[in-house]
C-alpha cells in the first residue's frame, strides 16, 4: 500500500512551486498532471519541429522564481538564462505613432516626456501610486494567507485611500492626458485576465514590478523554464506522474481529504493536497457541489470570469528585424471592443493584438533566416455562443490581414507553420472553467479576502495555488500562491494536524 503523502494536483506554475516548497518542508509530495508535460499554461509548444511559448512571455520578479532553486542548494542562473530585455514592450497606434518603454522608473519617464511632454509629471505621479499599491498589494500581502476578514479589514483603510476601489483605467486617466498613453498604462489588467475598466488599481502594480526588477524571456523559451524546474523537481525528491487526471477529491465523515480517485479508476491516499486547478473546476467537479456550502454554490454563480484567448504561432520563411519582442497593436477604439468581449459575448471588429516575437531576443527561437512569433487577441470566453470551428478561420484571416498592414508585410505568403489556440483548448487540455484564459477575473470584490482562499473552507487538508487563488493570476501571483500554502502548511505542522 503506497504511504499517505500530500499529493500536488496539477502541474503549472503554481502546482510545480508548491510542490517544491512543501517538499522543503519535509512532505513526501507526488505531482500529478493530467497532460503528457508539465506548464499548464506556461508549456513550451511544439509543432512540426518549431517550438513556440504557449503562454507566459513576460517573467517579472524573478526572484520567485530564483527562490525555488535556492531551497535546493541550487542557483537558477546555473540551469537557465533570464535575459533581462532593454526594451519592455512596444506600442503601435492607429495614427501610426509608437511608443516604447524598458529600464526603470526615470528611463520610463523620460520616454513618456518625449512622446507627450505634457504628461510626464503625471506619470511621475501614477508611478508614485503604483509603488505605494506594489508595497501593500504585492510585499506585505502577495505571500500571506488571506482567509480571515480580519486581515481585509486591517488593510481596508490603506487600500481604500490607495483608491483601490477605482478602476486602473479610472486611476490612469486622473494622472495622463494623452489618450494613446492612458491605453498604454491601462494594459496590464489585461496580462492577467482583466478589463481595464473594471479592474481594480491594485493592480496597477503590475508597472511598478516591471521597472522593479525588469522584464525577462527565458532563453530556450517557455519550454526551458520548465525543463529547469521538471529537472529541479526530480532533483528534489517530488515524484511526478504525467497522463494523470484527478477525478475526485476523498474526503472522510469529517470532511477531512483522504485521497484522490484517477481517471483510469486507481485510488492514491493523502492527507494533504494541493490543487493548483481552476478552483471552479475543483469545487463543482473534483469535489462536487453536494460537499460545498449553500452560500458558496450562490457565490460561484454570480463569479465574474476573465476572458478568452484566441492565439495564432507561426513561423514565417523571412525574419522581421524591425519588430520589437513584445508589440502591442491598438485599434482605433479602445473600451468598446473591451465591452463586446466581457459584457456582450461578441468577437469585436477591431481589437488589440499582442505578438510575441522570441527570436528577437533568443536565436535558439528559431533558424538564423527564420523568425516565430504568437499573435494573441482578448476574446469572449465560452460562455458566449461563439461557433468557434466557424469563427475561429475568419479571425485568424482578419489578423494576419491586419499584421500584414502593419508589423508584418506580406506574412501570410511567408508562413511555414501555424497553430491556432481557442478557448475550447483552454476548457479541454487545462480543465479552465468556460475556457477563460486566467480565471475568475481581477476584480475588487474579487480579490484578496474575496477571492478563493488558498485553503479551502469545504474540505481539511486542502489547499489551493495557481491564477484564482490569492493572489491572483500571472507568474509572479501563482508563484506567490505557492508562499502563502508553505506558511499554512508550516502553520499546520506546528499545530500538529
Ligand atoms: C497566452 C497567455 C499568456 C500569458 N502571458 C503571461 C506573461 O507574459 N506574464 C505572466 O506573468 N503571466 C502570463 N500569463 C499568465 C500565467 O501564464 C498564468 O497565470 C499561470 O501560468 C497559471 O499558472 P497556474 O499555476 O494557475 O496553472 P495552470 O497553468 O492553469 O496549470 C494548471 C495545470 O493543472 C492541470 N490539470 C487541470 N485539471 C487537472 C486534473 N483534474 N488532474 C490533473 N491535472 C489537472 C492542467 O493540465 C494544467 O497543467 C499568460 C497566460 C496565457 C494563457
Amino acid at each position: 500500500m503506497p504511504q499517505p503523502q500530500l499529493l500536488v494536483i496539477g502541474g503549472g506554475l503554481g502546482g510545480i512551486a508548491a510542490a517544491l516548497r512543501s517538499r522543503a518542508l519535509g512532505y513526501q509530495v507526488t505531482l500529478l498532471e493530467r497532460n503528457p508535460t508539465l506548464g499548464g499554461r506556461g508549456s513550451g509548444l511544439y509543432h512540426n519541429g518549431w517550438r513556440y511559448d504557449s503562454g507566459p512571455t513576460v517573467i517579472t520578479a524573478p526572484h520567485l522564481l530564483e527562490e525555488l532553486f535556492t531551497l535546493f542548494g541550487q542557483q537558477l542562473q546555473q540551469q537557465l538564462t533570464l535575459q533581462p530585455l532593454q526594451e519592455y514592450y512596444r506600442f503601435h497606434f492607429p495614427d501610426g505613432s509608437h511608443f516604447a518603454y524598458g529600464g526603470q522608473a526615470e528611463q520610463i519617464e523620460a520616454a513618456v516626456r518625449a512622446f507627450a511632454p505634457a504628461d510626464g509629471d503625471g506619470y511621475r505621479a501614477l508611478l508614485e501610486q503604483a509603488r505605494q499599491l506594489f508595497t501593500i498589494g504585492f510585499e506585505q500581502l502577495a505571500e500571506r494567507p488571506f482567509h480571515h476578514p480580519a486581515t481585509l479589514l486591517r488593510h481596508t483603510p490603506e487600500l481604500l485611500r490607495l483608491g483601490a476601489w477605482r478602476s486602473v483605467h479610472r486611476s490612469v486617466a486622473r494622472h495622463l492626458r494623452d489618450p494613446r498613453l492612458r491605453q498604454v498604462f491601462s494594459t496590464p489588467p489585461l496580462l492577467v485576465g482583466g478589463n481595464p475598466f473594471d479592474t481594480t488599481a491594485i493592480y496597477l502594480l503590475i508597472h511598478y514590478l516591471e521597472q522593479r526588477w525588469g522584464v525577462h524571456y527565458p532563453l530556450g523559451g517557455v519550454a526551458a523554464l520548465m525543463t529547469a524546474l521538471h529537472q529541479l523537481l526530480r532533483d528534489a525528491g517530488v515524484v511526478v506522474e504525467t497522463n494523470c487526471e484527478v477525478i475526485e477529491i476523498q474526503s472522510d465523515h469529517r470532511r477531512r481529504v483522504t485521497g484522490v480517485r484517477l481517471a483510469t479508476g486507481e485510488e492514491l491516499p493523502a492527507n494533504q493536497i494541493i490543487a493548483d486547478l481552476d478552483p471552479l473546476h475543483l469545487y463543482q467537479k473534483l469535489i462536487g457541489v453536494q460537499r460545498i456550502s449553500p452560500l458558496a454554490r450562490l457565490r460561484h454563480r454570480y463569479l465574474h470570469h476573465s476572458m478568452g484567448l484566441f492565439l495564432l504561432h507561426f513561423a514565417t520563411r523571412q525574419r522581421y528585424p524591425a519588430v520589437g519582442h513584445h508589440s502591442i497593436l491598438f485599434g482605433q477604439q479602445f473600451r468598446q471592443p473591451l465591452e463586446e468581449i466581457f459584457y456582450r459575448g461578441t468577437i469585436p471588429q477591431e481589437f488589440a493584438i499582442y505578438l510575441h516575437h522570441p527570436s528577437a531576443t533568443d536565436p535558439s527561437a528559431a533558424p538564423p533566416d527564420r523568425d516565430t512569433f504568437y499573435a494573441l487577441v482578448p476574446v469572449p470566453n465560452l460562455a458566449a455562443p461563439i461557433d468557434w470551428e466557424q469563427a475561429a478561420p475568419q479571425l485568424r484571416q482578419r489578423l494576419l490581414d491586419r499584421l500584414a498592414a502593419t508589423l508584418l508585410p506580406g506574412v501570410e505568403q511567408q508562413l511555414l507553420d501555424e497553430v491556432m489556440i481557442t478557448p475550447h483548448h483552454f476548457a479541454k487540455q487545462l480543465r479552465s472553467h468556460l475556457g477563460c484564459g486566467f480565471s475568475i477575473a481581477p476584480r475588487f470584490q474579487q480579490s484578496a479576502w474575496f477571492r478563493f482562499h488558498n485553503r479551502s473552507p469545504h474540505l481539511d487538508g486542502l489547499y489551493l495555488v495557481g491564477a484564482g487563488t490569492h493572489p491572483g493570476a500571472g507568474v509572479p501571483g501563482v508563484l506567490s500562491s505557492a508562499k502563502v500554502v508553505e506558511r499554512l502548511l508550516q502553520e499546520s505542522q506546528r499545530s500538529g494536524k
